[in-house]
């Protein structure tokens, strides 16, 4: 069982509800850390799998070494004359879980539009310019197509600072939980934020008021790929963008959330409990800490309907209110 096929037999919710920030995470914890996967609800309940069946699955997992070589292997190009093609490496050290998080191929597609990246195989292809590039989940890399070594570096450079935030933390959570500070990694270093950062994050501050909003309306847009873009423009401008980029991470996965809550009619209707519908307002619209833990509480001890789904809502607009709280005051 390959480590990429287990990923995509989770639930791919990214509720939190395991106190981790993304399945993807938590079942590098339950592999390399010996952590539960009775700390999903989901597969606890039978989605997609039973925690039995995925049990197995994960005892099967062969690991993923990420391979560390100091300089690029780079010879000239056997399709186009003139040109050179290079084998490069990623990552700085030899681990065992890979060097990206499969989020990588929510990240590289509003890069470029030509991509075709594979969550079940760990591979992206890249169309960029002239030059085409291949990039494992190990962190090896294949530039062909490049006009000489200078080329293939400025093109390496970019890739990593590109793919920055699905690298995965000693902490086994990506870079991009890591710096939203809802771990409790130890290993990641804050981000610098430039002023172009700063200005952008400033957007994160109304997020709140238009969560609030959407939560009341029938839409669940709340401009998460905007907000990629932005931080993909400052990324590759080595201008800041990890933090606003894992700002739009969490917002996405609230849209998704939300998007799946809508079709479910009787969410926050007459039926749902007064006290359920008091406490998700409050938390939407004041996100102190006490709130969030007292909701989370509620929410697990007394289940209400789709209390997972709101869990996962719950816990985005925390993580992101926390990034408006480390960051902008
Ligand atoms: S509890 Fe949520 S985040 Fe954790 S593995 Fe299950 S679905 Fe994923």
């Amino acid at each position: 069982m390959d480590l990429c096929s287990a990923y995509q037999a989770m639930p791919q919710k990214n509720c939190g509800i395991c106190a981790y920030a993304s399945c993807s995470t938590f079942l590098r914890n339950v592999i390399f850390r010996g952590d539960s996967l009775r700390k999903c609800l989901w597969m606890e309940q039978g989605y997609p799998l039973d925690t039995v069946a995925m049990e197995t699955l994960v005892q099967a997992v062969q690991p993923k070494i990420t391979q560390v070589k100091p300089a690029a292997l780079i010879e000239p190009c056997t399709t186009q004359s003139g040109m050179v093609m290079a084998e490069l490496y990623l990552a700085h050290r030899e681990v065992e879980y890979g060097y990206l998080d499969p989020v990588v191929c929510d990240i590289l597609p509003v890069w470029t539009e030509a991509v075709r990246c594979s969550r079940q195989l760990g591979i992206a292809r890249i169309e960029f310019g002239q030059k085409e590039i291949l990039l494992s989940i190990t962190g090896k890399t294949i530039i062909r197509r490049a006009e000489n070594e200078e080329d293939i570096s400025r093109t390496g450079e970019l890739l990593s600072r590109i793919v920055e935030g699905a690298t995965i933390c000693t902490c086994l959570s990506t870079r991009m939980e890591c710096i939203s500070g809802v771990g409790t990694c130890t290993d990641s270093n804050p981000p610098n934020i430039t002023p172009e950062e700063r200005s952008h994050l400033q957007w994160v501050d109304d997020v709140a008021g238009r969560i609030r909003d959407t939560w009341k309306t029938s839409s669940s847009d709340l401009g998460s790929l905007s907000l990629r873009r932005q931080a993909i423009a400052l990324l590759a401008s080595n201008n800041g963008g990890l933090l606003l980029l894992s700002a739009a991470h969490h917002l996405s996965l609230l849209e998704a959330t939300l998007t799946d809550l809508k079709e479910h009619t009787s969410f926050l209707s007459e039926e749902t409990p007064t006290e359920v519908r008091a406490l998700v307002e409050t938390a939407l619209t004041r996100n102190d800490g006490t709130t969030y833990h007292d909701l989370c509480g509620f929410l697990l001890e007394e289940k209400p309907p789709l209390y997972k789904e709101l869990f996962s809502v719950i816990f985005h607009t925390h993580t992101i209110s926390k990034i408006r709280e480390q960051y902008l005051t």
